[in-house]
């Protein structure tokens, strides 16, 4: 999953959102009581600095899982050795 909890400031309401977008200077209105709550590294407030600690957590990992799949030999696009080597001999053997 690449959202994270959000909690807002004022309702407490819980929320999801993306962790790409909690990033610092993002803002975005509770669904609950659409109070625009702010993302900042340097917030003071408890669920801010919250949501920007598991987003941070899960972009790392988002990257740590993309990186773990470039690295995967096996791609199911490689190309298709089956025309080499193989020759198929002229004339009808039957
Ligand atoms: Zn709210």
């Amino acid at each position: 999953m690449s959202s994270v909890q959000v909690q807002c400031t004022r309702c407490k309401n819980v929320f999801r959102d993306h962790a790409g977008r909690l990033q610092d200077g993002y803002s975005r209105q509770c669904p609950g009581c659409e109070v625009v709550l702010f993302f900042a590294e340097d917030s003071q407030h408890p669920f801010i600095k919250r949501a920007m600690r598991n987003a941070r957590k899960v972009r790392k990992e988002l990257r740590e899982a993309e990186v773990a799949r470039l690295l995967v030999p096996d791609s199911p696009a490689a190309p298709s050795r089956s025309s080499q080597g193989r020759r198929q001999a002229p004339g009808r053997s039957e």
